[in-house]
Order: C-alpha cells, then sequence, then structure tokens
C-alpha cells in the first residue's frame, strides 16, 4: 500500500481543506506543538476505518469535526481523502466523511461503499487503522512501563496472533 495524496476538510484543527503531498522515501512532518502533527496521523486512521474514538482522542466519533475557535465557528462534517495504490499498483481514492447527527459515510474509488468493505481493503497487518506501523504518541512509553503479560499481549497483538487465542477458548468451550 503506498499513500500519495491527503486531502482533510474540517478534521479536527485542518478546519480549512488542506491537500498533502506525499513522495516516495521517508516523510517527515515536523511543527510546534499543538501543529496537528498527531491529528494527520490520526486522519489517516480513521480514513481507514477507525472506529474507536478513544484512539482518535475523542469521546465520540463526531468530535473529530472541527469544533471552533473564538473566531470561527465549528464546522459540520470532516471529510479525509486518501489517495494511494494498492501493492498491486491499482488506484485507489477511499473517502471518509463524517455529519453531525448522521454518523460515517464512506467512498472507493467514487462508489458508495460499506464500513465492511474499507475494513477488507486494509485488512492485512501492514495497513489498516490497527496496524502496528502506526505507533501513536505515547504508545512507547506504554510498552516500557507495562508489565510482562501486558507486554505479552501487545506483542501477540503486533504479531497477528491474538485471535487465535479467542478461537482456542471457543473450541474449549470455556
Ligand atoms: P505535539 O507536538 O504536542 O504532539 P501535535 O502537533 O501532535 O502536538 P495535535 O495533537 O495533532 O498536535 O493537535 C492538537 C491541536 O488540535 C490542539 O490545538 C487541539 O485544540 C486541536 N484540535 C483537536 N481536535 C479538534 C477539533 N475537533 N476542533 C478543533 N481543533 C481541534
Ligand atoms: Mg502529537
Amino acid at each position: 500500500m503506498k499513500i500519495s495524496k491527503l486531502k482533510l476538510s474540517g478534521f479536527k484543527s485542518f478546519v480549512e481543506p488542506a491537500t498533502l503531498f506525499i513522495e516516495p522515501g521517508l516523510t517527515g512532518v515536523v511543527g510546534p506543538n499543538g501543529c496537528g502533527k498527531s491529528n494527520l496521523l490520526e486522519a489517516i486512521r480513521w480514513v481507514m476505518g477507525e472506529n474507536s474514538p478513544k484512539s482518535m482522542r475523542s469521546g465520540g466519533m463526531e468530535d473529530v469535526i472541527f469544533a471552533g475557535t473564538q473566531s470561527r465557528p465549528p464546522r459540520d462534517f470532516a471529510e479525509v481523502v486518501l489517495q494511494g495504490a494498492t501493492d498491486e499498483d491499482d488506484e485507489l481514492e477511499v473517502v471518509r466523511r463524517i455529519e453531525r447527527g448522521a454518523g460515517s459515510a464512506y467512498r472507493l474509488n467514487g462508489r458508495d461503499v460499506r464500513a465492511k468493505d474499507i475494513a477488507l481493503i486494509f485488512a492485512d497487518a501492514a495497513t489498516g487503522a490497527h496496524s502496528p506501523a502506526l505507533v501513536s504518541q505515547g504508545k512507547i512509553a506504554q510498552v516500557i512501563a507495562a508489565k510482562p503479560t501486558e507486554r505479552r499481549m501487545m506483542l501477540e497483538e503486533a504479531a497477528g496472533i491474538a485471535g487465535l487465542h479467542v478461537r482456542r477458548r471457543d473450541a474449549e468451550g470455556k
């Protein structure tokens, strides 16, 4: 999966439509505290189908919509567009939009699709909202401070075997 372009509109602090081009190679995002670096990573996770408001540092999913400031009114929707290519080099455009009171809607290459269809595209371990490639702020400190059993759970999650325990318990009838 390659991401080549991101468009954000009304998403968190990105109130005005912003387009970012991601060139091949390494990309660094730098800026002062609070300028929106983490918000940008959260936008990538969100457009790939993240459904936990907590991992968006939000109380409810609508909190990702620009909430307004003293000088700017709040927005009534947030939209993130991800353009890129799959490992098979097929062009990909995913759009997620949330409106106040109306929930999220997804489009894939111009067609309305279900959240499930988006989840399937990003289902392999290397990409997707829960990919171990996306390391949130504070996660490293959490790994260091974790108890051995918690750390093992994190490693199993990263290795993609956490689900096997559930299936084993299920098979044992527990
Ligand atoms: P740091 O270097 O401290 O990690 P950062 O560049 O990662 O900072 P972010 O956490 O991405 O910064 O951005 C935080 C900013 O986003 C805050 O100013 C916060 O008010 C703003 N913000 C978050 N959600 C919203 C929202 N829904 N509406 C408006 N602004 C928001
Ligand atoms: Mg940050």
